[in-house]
């Protein structure tokens, strides 16, 4: 069975992407898809200032590189 897979462009490097089970469309990889999160979440999102209160749920913070 044929299926017309649509790509579109990934908005952080513009490379056809296809969002057919594709767990970071509209980007084409994680990379891009952090790199973009990073871009707003520096510059346009800015943290208010607040105490930070350790009242989680055992959160860690892992998961950087690869
Ligand atoms: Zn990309």
């Amino acid at each position: 069975m044929l299926k017309t897979m649509a790509l579109r462009p990934c908005p952080t490097c513009r490379t056809p992407t296809s969002w057919e089970g594709n767990p970071f469309k509209p980007f084409c990889s994680e990379r891009c898809q952090t790199r973009d999160l990073g871009a707003w979440a520096s510059e346009s999102y800015r943290v208010p200032e607040k105490p930070q209160e350790e009242d989680g749920e055992g959160w860690t913070g892992e998961g950087e590189g690869g």
